[in-house]
């Protein structure tokens, strides 16, 4: 399929528009377009909506490790997530093996590189500084520059055990040294948020930021002013829903407080996948869709917000120039129940269900329970 153009494509700013894609690159998005015999026609129904291809900036996909592993094609396209990141899976160390393992998958795949040159062998990898190795991280990057997109650094008490905050001035230096952005895991103290939110570069990125944990964004039912003092210069805030890291009761205190994420990314891996909460980035999606973020919000953070978080200048928007790749996707309107971490149910009418994808030049309708 290298020309083929959509018709009849529903876009959430409420446009209906014509999409012509020439080898794989947006050439026209106009009312209406003529095109030749040998253009591919893809027309849509009416409940259909498209976006640019959906991209999940906090994913586990390296599946050398079984404590965050999942397989990128499970998560990525058959999800309607054309582009996954994957945060921090693999170190230097085993860089070649994880670019090795996806380099031939449909779903696009990135590393944000951890700092820790073993990755996640164990849930403790920060906590031996002598894993922390800044010229090792280099050479890996200086082999893989269009793979390794940014730094990764888990800041949390069972990552780091006793090295405290050394690992976060460890990934700043990094992250200087390499011009890449800087994506922090918050969770238990060390780092205290405040600590991260006071050091962390504008532009860099805080993920799991809706979390329920003690050293969250809330304290005494505020919002802390870290919180709104990193917002506005600039720093970005990710969702990384996972296993412990999302709350709707934080959710609701930051919506109140007009505090929205950048991103909205599942923090996925196999388990989180099968057993819940997290299922899918769509299944994520909806949870922000019906609790404050309009449609809009809410496409704009897995497509143009991670684009620009993570320097990928070709993704993410609807515009002559970009990658001609696409996720087609319904709302629902049937009753289903959400839970987030901490095992709070909500019931919404409507939801969030792709459809389609159209990656690498091949249209391909998702199953039904996708
Ligand atoms: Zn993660």
């Amino acid at each position: 399929m290298n020309k083929f153009m959509i018709e009849n494509a529903r876009l959430v700013d409420g446009r209906i528009v014509s999409i012509f894609v020439q080898n794989g690159v947006i050439q026209q998005v106009a009312s209406s377009i003529k095109v030749d015999n040998e253009t591919q026609v893809i027309h849509l129904d009416n409940e259909s909506y498209v976006s640019a291809g959906w991209i999940d900036t906090h994913t586990h996909c390296f599946d050398k490790f079984e404590l965050y592993a999942d397989n990128c094609e499970s998560i990525g396209y058959k999800k309607g997530v054309t582009t996954v990141i994957d945060a921090g899976t693999s170190g230097a160390d085993n860089v070649d093996e994880f670019y090795d393992s996806v380099k031939n998958c449909k779903t696009h795949v990135y590393s944000l590189l951890n700092i820790s040159k073993t990755g996640l062998y164990a849930q403790n990898e920060l906590a031996d500084m002598r894993h922390v190795d800044s010229d090792a991280f280099m050479q890996a990057y200086q082999k893989h520059p269009h793979f390794i997109i940014g730094v990764k650094a888990r800041m949390s008490k069972s990552v780091v055990e006793e090295s405290g905050d050394l690992p976060l001035f460890e990934a700043l230096k990094i992250a200087e040294q390499t011009k890449l952005p800087l994506m922090v895991h918050i969770g238990t103290a060390p780092s205290k948020l405040e600590t991260v939110l006071a050091n962390i570069r504008s532009g860099d990125i805080v993920t799991h930021i809706f979390n329920p944990k003690t050293n969250g964004i809330i304290q005494d039912s505020h919002i802390k002013e870290c919180v709104f003092d990193a917002y506005q210069r600039g720093v970005f805030f990710d969702l990384g829903h996972g296993t412990d890291s999302f709350s709707f009761d934080v959710l609701d205190k930051a919506n109140q407080n007009d505090l929205k994420v950048h991103s909205i990314s599942s923090d996925i891996y196999y388990r989180n996948r099968q057993n819940g909460p997290v299922y899918d980035l769509a299944t994520t999606m909806s949870k922000l869709y019906r609790k404050g973020y309009d449609l809009k919000e809410v496409i704009a953070c897995v497509t143009s917000h991670p684009a620009k978080m993570l320097n990928l200048s070709h993704l993410g928007r609807i515009e002559k120039g970009y990658c001609g790749e696409f996720t087609i996707f319904k709302i629902i309107h049937k009753n289903k129940e959400l839970v987030d971490s901490t095992g709070k149910r909500i019931i919404v009418s409507e939801y969030i269900q792709p459809v389609a994808v159209i990656i690498r030049n091949e249209y391909i309708q998702l199953e039904e329970d996708c």
